[in-house]
């Protein structure tokens, strides 16, 4: 039941229990009515002036409380008691004073108490009720008016009962007050009693699915608050892998640089440091993001044809460095007469494999890995198993059942300096869940485990996969060799408003001699596909003004790249965002951090075959290392300057987002004075078009960043994340702060570099 339907429900329910209590009004007023007409006839024989004294009060009592019980908010708990209280209080006196009309004017509280449906309330109108009834019962006896309903049962006059009352009762025993309680009070109570208890079953019944229905709403409302918290948790997650993969992007890349241009050992050497850590730290980033991703149950399998022998190299050349630098052995068994390709998501196929052998050589000193691949062929399918075996630590038979569970490590003082996160092996079993398999685990404490699974995949050439060892071997050697393509003729064109993405995706093409074009807005992409054409572009999604999407929609429209495949470019992995960018008429999607062999991939895939030149075992940098330049000084004296007077920017940081090159840094730099940073924001501010707010802080953002300047980054990041949720006091506040801080770096980097 949704929240909507809950919510009618209620309403519909209280429509229903107040329909009951109007209705037992109309009843009681009927029979009111009746009596009155009776009377009118002389039938009971009542005093006019009495009568009037009683039935005119009564109807106005009456009447009032018919409107209060309408339009008083039923919600209002104090408001209700009081006019509980009220009616009690009110048919008492009437009661004393006036008396016929007290039994019907007392069904009012016990009405009433129904309407709050709750036992508390009707438990004090049982209690008042006895009261009210011996106060009436007494009351009317000691002021001398007595109870008319009297009459009803005498055959006397209402006169002689007045006169003759205390004789009558008299008669009946010597003491008044015990006829009184004996004959009227106790009665009453009783009559009274059965009454509520009558009315009390019947909204009881109304008020418990009133009840039910209010849990079951307050339970929705819970599970929608949970379901928010995860959304936010997702959203957090997304957004935070474009924050973390963007640096990691430029980490990645610009190490990648050096290594392609550096000939000097000890650099190459640093590098290779970099670039193990900085693989270790986007494979976090990464395994919390496709948990999240399976969380919410948007993991994608996409199924393509691939080659068993390039998956098993992938493998072998991800895990044979690590295996090697603890000495382990790594053996790949794999049957030569399984068939070479099949259409599967090969990915998380390798991802799931990855991951177990990783763990297989982190939890393993010495010894071997061995990776078993076979396949039982059953028609146009292969049933392929595989097992990972390692001589390692072991798992304890009490913790196999707990290593699918998110977040689980074990042995923990025993593997304290082995880095993890403990969603691995969690996120294999839920990816081989995903492709109708899952995953075996055996394993003997101290001795060393086993984990197998065995997937059905649909087989594409029957060829078998032959010498395994031989190919590896083979493929290595090509892998070895650095760029090993040359296509001068190319032009490819890289749209992205950072600057340093730019730069660093230029560098890493650079051996390849292709034209790199580059555009800084959608506009400007708009502009330059117009004056020329390109054989590949690569479009960024979050720019200001166009977005990725929006460019690609206008080139498409005016029909200006119907024959160039545009990739989408971006460090948004967003769930779902595959589809997304496919769906909205790109070609591919690279996401960032770029992975130099994913770039080249593309590439190779995209550009006529014609265009590219192979040239392997040809590759020898002949350009000068960028670095080569730098010095523990800068080179350019204004640098050293700028370095003691703006100490808010780290000259350092900033060079090495700009590979250590001084005059693209010093345009950088212009670039940021120039900024019209200061004008967009307050025109964006001003309009309260925070969509665009955000997208140009956080553009600014990178930038500052980029420079060095981290601590206006900052401020600007803090805005960024302020302005998605709308304009409010504390982005103003903020703003002002920033415009300050910029305008303070900005005129005394005018006063050095102008
Ligand atoms: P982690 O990132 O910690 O490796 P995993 O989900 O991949 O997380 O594994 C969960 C835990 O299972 C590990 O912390 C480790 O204690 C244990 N484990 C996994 N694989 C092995 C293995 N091959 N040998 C011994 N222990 C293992």
């Amino acid at each position: 039941m949704n929240e909507e339907n809950i919510s009618l429900y209620i309403d519909n329910q209280e429509y229903i229990a107040n329909k009951y209590v109007l209705k037992c009004f109309n009843v009681m007023m009927l029979v009111y009515t009746s009596t009155f007409i009776l009377n009118l006839l002389g039938i009971f024989v009542i005093k006019q002036e009495l009568m009037f004294k009683a039935y005119v009060p009564s109807l106005m009592i009456y009447c009032f409380l018919l409107v209060v019980i309408r339009f008083v908010s039923l919600s209002n708990a104090k408001v209700k008691y009081f006019i509980l209280f009220c009616t009690i209080a009110v048919f008492t006196i009437t009661g004393v004073f006036l008396t016929y009309h007290v039994v019907l004017v007392s069904l009012l509280p016990f009405l009433y108490a129904a309407l709050y449906s709750s036992k508390k309330a009707m438990g004090y109108v049982y209690v008042l009720t006895v009261f009210s009834t011996i106060i009436i019962v007494y009351g009317g006896y000691f002021f001398g008016l007595c109870d008319a309903n009297m009459v009803l049962l005498t055959t006397d006059g209402i006169k002689d009962y007045i006169v003759n009352g205390k004789f009558i009762l008299n008669e009946v025993n010597s003491n008044p007050y015990v006829t009184l309680l004996l004959y009227y009070v106790l009665p009453r109570c009783l009559i009274y009693i059965a009454f509520m208890s009558v009315c009390n079953s019947l909204f009881e019944i109304v008020s418990g699915s009133l009840e039910k229905a209010r849990l079951t709403d307050a339970l929705s409302k819970a599970k929608e608050d949970a379901e928010n918290a995860n959304k936010a948790k997702s959203q957090f997650l997304a957004r935070m892998s474009h924050e973390i993969r963007t640096p990691i992007n430029a980490i990645i890349g610009m190490n990648e640089v050096i290594l392609r241009e550096s000939n000097e050992s000890n650099i190459r050497e640093y590098a290779n440091d970099v670039k193990d850590s900085s693989a270790v730290l986007l494979s976090l980033v990464n395994e919390i993001l496709d948990s999240s991703k399976l969380e919410s149950g948007n993991m994608e399998i996409v199924n393509v044809n691939y080659s068993m022998g390039s998956l098993l190299n992938d493998l072998y050349n991800m895990i044979s460095i690590k295996a090697n630098e603890k000495g382990l052995t790594l053996i790949f068994d794999v049957d030569p007469a399984i068939p070479a390709q099949y259409y599967g998501d090969d990915k998380r196929i390798k991802q799931v494999l990855l991951n177990i052998l990783s763990n297989a050589v982190k939890y393993t000193e010495t010894g071997k890995v061995i990776l078993k691949v076979g396949a039982k062929i059953e028609g146009d399918q292969a049933v392929i198993s595989y097992s990972v075996k390692d001589t390692g630590i072991g798992i304890r038979q009490e913790d196999i059942s707990k290593i699918y569970d998110a977040f689980q490590r074990f042995d923990l003082s025993r593997n304290h300096n082995i880095e993890g996160t403990g969603l691995g092996m969690s996120i294999s079993q839920h990816i081989l869940q995903l492709m109708g398999s899952e995953l075996h685990i055996e394993s003997e404490y101290e001795k060393g485990s086993e984990f197998s699974f065995e997937i059905v995949q649909e087989i594409t050439n029957k060829e078998p996969l032959g010498d395994f060892r031989e190919k590896i071997q083979r493929i290595n050697d090509k892998n070895n060799r650095r760029v090993w393509y040359t296509a001068p003729k190319v032009n490819i064109l890289v749209v992205d408003d950072y600057r340093m993405n730019l730069k660093v995706f230029k560098n890493l093409l650079k051996q390849t001699e292709m034209n790199i074009f580059l555009a800084e807005s959608g506009k400007d992409c708009i502009d330059m596909v117009k004056e020329k054409s390109f054989d590949l572009i690569f479009l960024d999604h979050m720019m200001p003004e166009m977005d990725g999407i929006e460019t690609l929609k206008v080139l498409r429209e005016n029909n200006m790249c119907d024959n160039t495949p545009v990739i989408m470019l971006t460090a948004n992995a967003i769930i779902g965002s595959r589809d997304k960018y496919l769906l909205e008429g790109f070609d591919d999607f690279l996401s960032k951090p770029i992975i130099p062999n994913d770039l080249d991939e593309l590439i190779l895939k995209y550009l006529p075959k014609e265009k590219i030149i192979d040239c392997k075992g040809n590759y020898e940098s002949k350009e000068e290392s960028v670095f080569e330049n730098r010095k523990p000084h800068f080179r350019l004296s204004v640098l050293n300057e700028l370095c003691v007077e703006i100490p808010e920017i780290n000259i350092e940081t900033g060079l090495i987002t700009c590979i250590g090159d001084e005059e693209f840094y010093l345009e950088l730099l212009n670039d940021f004075m120039g900024n019209t940073i200061k004008e967009e924001l307050m025109v964006h501010m001003d309009n309260g078009d925070y969509k665009n707010y955000c997208i140009r802080i956080h553009g600014f953002k990178n930038n500052a960043y980029s420079i060095g300047a981290s601590e206006l980054g900052d401020l600007a990041y803090e805005m960024e994340k302020l302005s998605r949720e709308g304009i409010g006091d504390r982005l103003i506040e903020l703003q002002k702060e920033f415009f300050e801080k910029y305008d303070s770096i900005c005129l005394r980097m005018k006063e050095i570099l102008l």
